[in-house]
């Protein structure tokens, strides 16, 4: 069977290496499987939530790294356009966990750049009318789709306010380990689960923004005072988007 090279290698760094994603969380506090005892034992709690901080006068007009480095950290990139689509028809199809975004204030003309992902709510809707319970919230906040019971009847995808969500219409030909899809489910932003999972406390989107040199992306615990994403939360004026619907997204932006 023909495979993509970059995620090959990564699937034999993953069996090499033995002890990493030995747990995959499908539920709150509930894991899919254990392999070896890897840095994370325990299951999720409480005691964090996970969340990001936006600076959206450093988001680049033009900037597309946060983009590229999801799509390839969660092998969005290995998905084919189907044949006889057109590269619109793609564009328009192919799932998008993150999104560059341009708001204009039509009172001043003022253009926002933001890039904007599953906000990761403390009240998701998307979980509320979900009629499988595909869509759950863990414990640590990070809101997922379990793509061995969702039905992609999309209900979700048309609770979500955010438009967040992607409905994978193709067939599936290759997939990292990291991040299984399957035709016919809906998915999201994991705020890269399988990294926090593993203690590592960052995100593909906020590595390839640092490196780009704008640093718009913070990622880190809301509940722990000393992380970076808390000091700068405290630091900066931040706002929910749409914070009228009362549903505590755990991404928030700053400049806007
Ligand atoms: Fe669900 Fe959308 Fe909120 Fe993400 S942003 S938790 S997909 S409602
Ligand atoms: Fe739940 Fe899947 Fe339907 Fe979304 S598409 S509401 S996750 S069953």
């Amino acid at each position: 069977m023909k495979t993509d090279t970059k995620h090959e290698q990564g699937r034999r760094d993953f069996l090499k290496h033995g002890a990493v994603a030995a747990a995959v969380a499908v539920a709150p506090g509930v894991l899919l499987h254990t392999v070896n005892a890897g840095p994370r034992s325990e299951p999720v709690t409480s005691k964090n939530r996970w969340g990001m901080l936006i600076d959206t006068t450093k988001c680049a007009d033009g900037c597309n790294a946060c983009v590229v480095a999801c799509d390839e950290e969660n092998g969005i990139d290995m998905l084919r356009k189907p044949e006889g689509a057109s590269d619109e028809e793609w564009a328009r199809q192919k799932p998008r966990w993150i999104r560059k975004v341009k708001v204009q204030d039509n009172l001043t003309g003022r253009v926002t750049n933001l890039p904007l992902m599953c906000v990761h709510c403390e009240h998701p809707p998307c979980v509320d009318v979900c009629p499988t319970a595909a869509s759950f919230k863990r414990a640590d906040g990070i809101v997922m789709v379990n793509r061995h019971t969702c039905i992609g009847c999309r209900y979700c995808m048309m609770a979500c306010p955010y438009k967040a969500r992607s409905f994978i219409h193709e067939n599936v030909e290759f997939q990292p380990t990291i991040s299984p899809r399957g035709k016919g489910c809906v998915e999201s932003c994991t705020l890269c689960v399988h990294r926090v999972d593993q203690g590592d406390i960052s995100t593909a989107c906020q590595d390839a923004c640092t490196r780009e040199g704008h640093k718009a992306i913070v990622f880190g615990d809301l509940y722990d005072p000393q992380s970076e994403l808390a000091q700068a939360l405290k630091k900066y004026p931040s706002v929910a988007l749409r914070d009228d619907l009362k549903l505590n997204p755990g991404v928030r932006f700053s400049g806007i």
